[in-house]
């Protein structure tokens, strides 16, 4: 951590959304002064000003950047490039190229950063983006340690495997320098800076999936009411009952949906189409807790949407995080499946802003 008598790090937010990335800066506790986030979404941007009384910029020039003498940048750009649904058109993707551009900028800056942070999809790490990424660092004589993490690894009941890159320019260096350019898929070395993990061992540890879900909070510590069985309930988004999913999705898309229950310890990735569309999208809950659980139809298990607050919860966002009354229910699901685990960038911001 830094010391306390230093100068706060002045850090910028590339692609700030709703604010994932600032709430897991405060969560880290790391010393930073936010100083401007950047983000071309108005919508977006609404509701960042909402929570944090400050509007994003929607437009960046090179100019501009060394006016903010930042020594931190944290960025997560689109991805829709490298998931399967988009058509991995890369970095050819116009949606890749706002990324790339910022990073060429570093070696023309006066004070150009030093630390950096990339959220991104599993898949990026493959990308042609992500090989000009590693090599502008380089060529700026930054050394990256790389992870793919999920919030279930961090005792949240919740799938969400991403990409982070994290990268110090030279002087400054990682805890665990044995790590520097490697992929690791292990939250250990976050937690504890002496004990080192050979690298080998990533593999075996990954493979105790079904050890490490029995260690996460069950779903019901994420829910907004207590009692998951009223669809009544009155909630700050209106009452369940729109959440309540119709029988004539079930007939249709049954097979497809993914139903959890209170007691589950695992949920799948919220996207940004939940609520839209059932496959694939997040999961579905059920409200009723049948004696047989494989044998009970669907229909009888009164399925419901997580809400967006329990989908915030989810993703480790603070109690005081809230949408504007305009943003509408299908925008909140959207800009939700755009965000972060604040419960698994926290932990990652803390190791990046700890000095050896
Ligand atoms: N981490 C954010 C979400 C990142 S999603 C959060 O916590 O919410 C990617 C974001 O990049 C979206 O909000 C999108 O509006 C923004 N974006 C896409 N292309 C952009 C561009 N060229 N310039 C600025 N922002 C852009």
């Amino acid at each position: 951590m830094e010391d306390e008598h230093q100068q706060p790090w002045r850090v910028l937010e590339f692609y700030s959304g709703i604010g994932g990335m600032r709430y897991s800066a405060m969560k880290a506790g790391v010393n930073a002064k936010m100083v401007e986030a950047f983000d071309i979404n108005d919508l977006a941007n609404d509701v960042y000003q909402h929570n944090f009384n400050h509007r994003p910029f929607q437009t960046l020039t090179a100019a501009d950047l060394d006016r903010y003498r930042a020594n931190v940048w944290l960025l997560s750009p689109p991805c829709q490039p490298y998931t399967r649904q988009g058509l991995q058109k890369q970095s050819a993707d116009a949606r890749a190229s706002s990324f790339i551009k910022i990073l060429d900028i570093i070696p023309q800056l006066m004070q150009p950063p030093t630390m950096l942070f990339v959220e991104n999809v599993v898949g990026f790490e493959t990308s042609d983006t992500h090989q000009q990424m590693v090599q502008i660092l380089k060529e700026n004589e930054f050394v990256t340690q790389e992870f793919i993490l999920s919030p279930f690894q961090f005792g949240v009941p919740y799938s969400r495997p991403r990409y982070f890159c994290l990268a110090k320019r030279k002087p400054l260096s990682f805890c665990n320098p044995e790590y520097d350019g490697q992929l690791l898929c292990v939250p250990e070395p976050l937690h504890d800076r002496k004990k080192s993990i050979p690298i080998n061992e990533n593999d075996r540890l990954t493979s105790t999936f079904d050890e490490i879900l029995q260690t996460c909070l069950p779903i019901e510590r994420f829910l907004e009411s207590a009692s998951t069985t009223n669809l009544d309930a009155f909630s700050p988004e209106g009452s369940l009952n729109q959440y309540s999913v119709p029988s004539s999705l079930i007939e249709r898309w049954g097979s497809a949906m993914d139903i959890v229950y209170p007691d589950s310890t695992r949920c799948c990735c919220f996207t940004k189409s939940y609520y839209r569309y059932v496959k694939g999208t997040g999961s579905l809950l059920a409200t009723i807790m049948p004696k047989i659980r494989d044998k009970t139809s669907l229909e009888e298990l009164s399925l419901r949407y997580f809400t967006p607050r329990e989908v915030a919860n989810l993703h480790a966002f603070p109690k005081e995080f809230e949408f504007p009354e305009h943003v509408t229910l299908r925008q909140r699901y959207a800009l939700l499946g755009n965000s972060l685990s604040v419960a698994v960038v926290a932990p990652l911001l803390r190791y990046l802003f700890s000095d050896p």
